[in-house]
């Protein structure tokens, strides 16, 4: 949700600036703007819509400063408009700030602020900041103590990135709740939402922790936790390369990392896999999970796990609620992480809660985590962004490797999941009462499934084809059983997101419970229908489909000659342990919904209405 970029140094902040929203975009897309410190003046241009449009607006400026901050907005607080966007300014147009995040008390203060004679020129929550911060600066020597200042007064989540004329060659920075950090360069910085962003500049960053506020200037960088102290922070140094987050010839970004699924799992499992396989032992075959013998007793002791998820995300860990239960033997319960924080849950220090995030930013899974963590849990995560805020809030945890994900319709990073669980799985069974062979054999097949997801990837024409017979129609019932169940919903979901298509994914069991009312010649059913223990009852519910005239679109195993029969299309998958069939059926769902929001004429890396990585609540 919104992209921050800041820019200080011996550059042209524009170009720099232009670049960072490009890449960022995808973190939200209504509006977009910059603020430069031109001249010693704070120069700001701002443009409804996608980047472009402020790139149109903006080519002509010769803006030669070299200090600025931008933003792309996805609005929580006002419609898209230009008066809305960001960067927003004081009453006198001196200091600029762009926020991601929301400002709880903003009418509070926004009252406060009115009668003490601020103008308003903007419906957002975040405009608040920059008079708060206009009334600061007047009592102190610079933006970074009237910044420090201001903090306190805001309820809610914040990233910030403020500049000001009374201030040049410094941006101040601060966070709470949403993802920021900044580059370090040669006399230069890069502030950032996203690391992927900044790769081209440099590998070197610094995160910050929520409750920090970091002054950067040409010269260097100050951070204070705000009523602690200064800290000290040190860089670390981020693997990804500029390649993983480019497109690479592919039309978009989404089916860039479909394909790169293989490699996904590859480097989810790379290492680990092989442990497992040789060693066969106790040993915690993922060094994250159990950093330390304290935690790895804690982990041998729990009675009990809450995954907590959003989205993608949640239905992974719908996968490992099963692979866990069947294989571990240890109670799993899979939680909305919205739902979670404000129930009264249940915990003990016997409990594990697991949090599942892609980019271990997301505001609900966050504040689940620390419930638990609050109750005495035992927190866990597997997170693919290395360094953000659940990596380093949990107790122990497992980074997926899967390199940058930009699509917002996760794909890659959801078969990276389930790869890790899976791995989960393995350890916390053979710390139970998983025999060494029965592990031994998930972990050799688990290491054929990169090869088998290429071999499914190859149907990518046939699937094209089958997008384009059933492009047209707006209703689907979506039908897994066990483990399929949850990819059921996956689907559904990918189709929704980047076709607009209404689709409803479903326990195939329950169909008859409800859902079978709906059906008519054009509202096709998508059984995901693998050769598996319960093939036979899945089947049975493609036959009451069939006879009440409609249309069925089938995954199955390859070899199933019967279900051709039955299905009025059908896309094959390659056999596999029944626990891993959802890391193969998930593939042709996800072409399938590229390929029809494709063919409808959408921008399936830009949604509409949604942003990667929700850090809003
Ligand atoms: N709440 C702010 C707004 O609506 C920031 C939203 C964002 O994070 O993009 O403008």
């Amino acid at each position: 949700m919104c992209g921050i970029i800041g820019y200080v140094g011996k550059q042209k902040a524009k170009p720099i600036l232009m670049e960072g929203l490009k890449r960022l975009e995808y973190r939200g897309y209504d509006s977009a703007g910059l603020a430069v410190l031109d001249k010693a003046k704070v120069k700001s241009v701002r443009a409804v819509g996608m980047v472009v449009e402020l790139e149109k607006k903006i080519a002509k400026l010769d803006l030669k400063g070299q200090v600025g901050v931008a933003h792309t907005r996805w609005a929580t607080h006002g419609k898209p408009s230009v008066a809305n966007s960001h960067p927003h300014t004081d009453c006198k147009n001196k200091i600029a700030v762009v926020h991601n995040g929301i400002i709880e008390n903003y009418l509070e203060l926004k009252k406060r602020l009115s009668r003490r004679g601020h103008k308003f020129k903007s419906e957002t929550d975040t405009e608040v900041i920059v008079h708060l911060i206009e009334e600061e600066r007047r009592k102190v020597n610079d933006l970074f103590e009237a910044v420090q200042r201001v903090l306190p007064k805001l309820v809610g989540a914040y990233g910030i990135a403020v500049i000001s004329e009374a201030d040049p060659d410094m941006i101040v920075i601060a966070k709470k709740g949403s993802p920021l950090l900044f580059g370090v360069g040669d006399d230069e910085y890069i502030v950032s939402s996203d690391a992927a962003a900044i790769i081209s500049y440099t590998k070197q960053v610094v995160y910050l922790n929520d409750g920090e506020v970091a002054k950067i200037t040409p010269k260097g960088y100050q951070v204070v936790e705000i009523g602690q102290g200064e800290v000290e922070k040190e860089s670390v140094k981020i693997s990804w390369t500029q390649e993983s987050a480019q497109k690479s010839g592919f039309k978009h970004y989404m089916l860039k990392e479909i394909h790169e699924q293989p490699q996904a799992i590859e480097s989810a499992i790379r290492g680990r896999v092989d442990k497992f396989i040789k060693e066969g032992s106790q040993t915690p075959i993922l060094g994250g999970l159990a950093p330390t013998k304290e935690i790895r007793d804690r982990l041998a002791k729990i009675k009990r796990i809450i995954i907590v998820s959003c989205g993608t995300s949640y239905y992974s860990g719908l996968v490992g609620e099963y692979m866990i239960e069947e294989y571990a033997g240890i109670p799993v319960e899979v939680e909305t992480a919205s739902e979670f924080r404000y129930r009264r849950p249940v915990i003990d220090e016997n409990t594990a809660i697991l949090a599942i995030s892609q980019s271990g930013e997301t505001a609900d899974t966050l504040e689940a985590i620390r419930e638990g963590k609050l109750k005495g849990a035992l927190s866990l995560g597997v997170v693919n962004v290395v360094g953000s805020t659940i990596a380093r809030e949990t107790d122990a945890g497992v980074y997926n490797h899967a390199g940058p994900e930009i699509g917002v319709a996760s794909t890659k990073a959801f078969t990276s999941q389930i790869s890790i669980l899976t791995l989960i799985t393995l350890s916390l069974g053979r710390q139970r009462q998983m025999s060494f062979v029965m592990g031994k054999r998930i972990a050799e097949e688990l290491k054929r499934i990169p090869g088998l997801v290429k071999k499914t990837l190859k149907k990518e024409a046939e699937i094209k084809k089958i997008a384009k017979k059933y492009g047209k129609y707006d209703n689907w019932l979506y039908l897994g059983r066990k483990y399929n169940f949850p990819i059921a919903m996956e689907g559904a979901l990918k189709l929704k997101e980047i076709s607009y298509a209404h689709a409803e994914g479903y326990a195939a069991g329950e169909m008859k419970h409800g859902p079978i009312a709906m059906i008519d010649s054009n509202f096709p059913s998508l059984f995901i229908i693998p050769s598996d223990s319960v093939y036979e009852k899945v089947v049975s519910g493609v036959e009451e489909i069939k006879a009440r005239g409609g249309k069925v679109l089938a995954i199955a195993t390859e070899g199933n000659k019967e279900i051709a029969k039955l299905a009025d299309d059908v896309i094959y998958i390659p056999k596999t342990l029944e626990m891993l069939t959802p890391l193969l059926s998930v593939v042709p769902l996800q072409l399938l919904a590229y390929h029809i929001g494709v063919s409808r004429g959408y921008d399936v890396d830009k949604p509409r209405n949604l942003a990667k990585s929700v850090t809003v609540e």
